[in-house]
């Protein structure tokens, strides 16, 4: 007996974790044309426009600005094999998941590896960069995360940016929950190699990694003294396709950059800086409804707060897992759990790319307020909209 298998069709969901979020229409609409070959000059031509795309998006006129084939890891790699080898000294900020990842990836490539830690929930301080390289010599980068997704923190990044100028090392950043979603100036801030990923605030499915290198760190690629120690990730052959030469590499994955082009020229047509003022506005609306509910937001400084991921502490006696199970059943809602140290501590709330909307805002506050109850918890829900709401009045958007 042959077994039957039936036609794909998902069920109904709001995405609204740490990624992947809401997709447009439009993109998925994109993902489904024809396909061209990857060195027809067509296909060449929405690469090209890809790229130029994604340099709006990073704010940088980088040439080497790219998707990388693979998840958002697949930059994190990408940028840590070809920066680093057998021997360099590395500075790497660490305070939550990402960080750690980071750091993992650093000591594979057989680097020194020199941790700089904060508690989870705050930021990286600069002075304790500044005193690593007092403590070290010969640094060739330092790595940190701008969104760490695992804590829902926003790393200011220019003080970090001046210390490692001053040390004469390259600054490398983790921008997978920012890009798209709250300002990323990567020439300004004067950051020297970044990567992202698509299903976060880009609004894209997983599949793609955008990076992009600048001069000092296509410098120190171009003065390895060893070969990149990964054959798919080495950006001296990739830009060879990306590039004006067209050699092929690997297969360009076609429908995941009709998809990704997609993505970023909605980026583009709404605009960066009006894009962030939405991404804020749903943020501080949902904050002001989950305080009003009498929940508690994981990061304590305001200021430190990402607007895309939304890390809201999980109450004393509130069981983590029956209140996600009830928004994903009686409302087709997924919000994200919490990660290595905040597993069962705090949920993430995702509000990146389409899912940062009015109307999801609203629809959460409810449904999460329905959870708290329907598990014998007080919560009120009308206090939690009204605080949500006058946000929105406020702003008259
Ligand atoms: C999601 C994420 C990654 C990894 O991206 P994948 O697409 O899951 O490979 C890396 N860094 C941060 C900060 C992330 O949020």
């Amino acid at each position: 007996m042959k077994k039957e298998y039936k036609q794909l069709a998902p069920d109904y969901r709001l995405l609204l974790g740490p990624g992947p979020v809401e997709v447009s229409p439009r993109v998925l609409n994109a993902m489904s044309k024809p396909l061209y070959g990857h060195l027809d000059h067509k296909f060449l031509d929405i690469a090209n426009e890809t790229m130029e795309l994604l340099r709006y998006a990073f704010q940088t006129e980088n040439r080497m600005t790219l998707p990388m084939s693979g998840t958002g890891s697949a930059g994190m790699e990408t940028v840590m094999v070809n920066l680093l080898e057998p021997g360099d000294s590395a500075i790497v900020c660490v305070s939550g998941v990402f960080g750690q990842r980071l750091r993992d990836m650093a000591g594979r490539c057989g680097a020194k590896v020199i941790s700089v830690e904060a508690p989870w929930g705050e930021i990286i301080d600069p002075e304790k960069v500044r005193e690593a390289f007092k403590n070290n010599s010969n640094i060739k980068l330092v790595a940190i995360v701008h969104a760490e997704t695992s804590t829902g923190v926003k790393q200011p990044l220019e003080e970090i940016s001046r210390i490692a100028k001053e040390n004469d090392a390259l600054l490398v950043v983790d921008a997978v929950t920012s890009l798209g979603g709250t300002d990323l100036k990567i020439d300004e801030w004067g950051i020297d190699a970044c990567y992202s990923g698509t299903q976060k605030a880009l609004s894209c499915p997983p599949g793609l990694s955008p990076v992009t290198f600048g001069k000092k760190a296509i410098e120190a690629l171009n003065n390895r003294k060893t070969k990149v120690n990964s054959w798919y990730l080495d950006l001296s052959m990739i830009q060879n396709y990306w590039g004006q030469e067209r050699t092929y590499h690997h297969t360009a994955p076609i429908n995941m950059i009709y998809g990704l082009r997609e993505a970023l020229l909605m980026v583009y047509e709404e605009g960066l800086e009006e894009r962030f003022k939405r991404h804020q506005l749903n943020s501080d609306a949902f904050v002001a409804g989950v305080e009003a509910m009498g929940l508690k937001m994981v990061v304590k400084n305001k200021e430190h707060r990402l607007p895309t991921l939304n890390a809201v502490s999980i109450p004393e006696g509130v069981e983590d897992a029956a209140v996600r199970k009830y928004l994903l059943e009686k409302y087709g809602i997924e919000i994200g759990g919490g990660l290595g140290d905040f597993k069962g501590k705090a949920w993430r709330v995702g509000l990146m790319g389409e899912s940062s909307s009015r109307n999801n805002v609203i629809l959460l506050l409810g449904a999460l307020g329905d959870a708290f109850m329907a598990q014998g918890h007080r919560a009120d829900v009308g206090a939690a909209i009204t605080a949500a709401l006058n946000v929105y009045q406020k702003t008259s958007r």
